[in-house]
């Protein structure tokens, strides 16, 4: 009795390279002096086969190690496309930071390094500044380290997700959705002019969030007074529930302090500014 797939690969034949020879008439690789057949028992026959020898053995390994290191990248790059929603965005690592701002970005290095104690101590960011400050980059970067190390990190605009929030159950089910991630980052806060209906909705992600125990980082061209004292009750009821949940980092300007939460002031002292 043979097994057609056995008897395929047993009469497979060694490849003869130029410099190999043959030794105890077994066929020897001319490079490694490894051997390139063996004599097996194969259905109670003695048969040579082909097989591996050292170097050969070595090639195969590497390239199966090329292959998992491939296959790693790539699963990064689709847990990242998972993650940051707006593609350009993938791209923003704390490697291509051009330096302009390194007193934040140092503490924002920091803020992933202790990410396990910042989500302990549900500490969320709000990165404020003017057009053109880099918030959108630092908030990409914290992001795309953090997924980097396998946090479930969840990067949108705050409109697109309030656009996408539906009604009712649906909506009820998308905001739950949210607790899966670990850090929600949503860009460009203060562009939800308007109607109410998008404050609303606005306010409910930020709640929601709030409810969950889980910090948000948020970014915003809104200035510190707008922040502080909104015109609109839609809107101070936004701001104040995330003055709660964060801590305020001005980008590009001199360093300020503001009034925060007195707790969450110092835990970010300590943990940020410091060493
Ligand atoms: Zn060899």
């Amino acid at each position: 009795m043979t097994d057609p797939t056995i008897e395929a690969l047993a009469s497979r034949k060694a490849e003869h390279l130029p410099g190999d020879y043959i030794q105890d008439g077994l066929l020897h690789c001319g490079a490694c002096h490894s051997r390139k057949e063996t004599w097996v028992e194969l259905f109670g026959r003695r048969r040579k086969v082909a097989c591996l020898c050292r170097c050969q053995s070595e090639k195969v390994r590497r390239q199966l190690e090329e292959m998992e290191a491939r296959q790693r990248i790539e699963a990064l790059e689709r847990k990242r496309a998972a993650a940051v929603q707006d593609p350009a965005y993938r791209k923003w690592t704390f490697e291509g930071d051009d330096g302009a701002n390194p007193r934040v970005m140092e503490a924002l290095r920091r803020y992933c390094q202790k990410w396990p104690e910042m989500k302990k101590q549900n500490l969320g960011l709000y990165l404020y500044g003017g057009v053109g400050t880099g918030k959108t980059f630092a908030a990409a970067c914290v992001a795309n380290e953090l997924t980097r190390q396998g946090v479930p990190v969840l990067m949108t605009s705050l409109v697109r997700m309030a656009n996408a929030l539906g009604w009712g159950e649906e909506r009820a089910v998308f905001l739950r959705s949210l607790n899966a991630y670990d850090l929600l980052v949503l860009d460009d806060l203060g562009a939800q002019r308007g109607s109410d209906a998008m404050k609303e909705a606005v306010y409910q992600i930020v709640d929601s969030r709030y409810a969950s125990g889980k910090p948000i980082l948020v970014t915003t061209n809104l200035t510190w007074e707008q922040f502080c004292s909104p015109r609109e009750e839609g809107d101070r009821r936004i701001y104040d529930r995330i003055r709660e949940m964060t801590v305020a980092i001005q980008m590009g300007g001199p360093s300020r302090r503001h009034r925060l939460h007195e707790e969450k002031q110092s835990v970010a002292r300590e943990m940020l500014w410091q060493k």
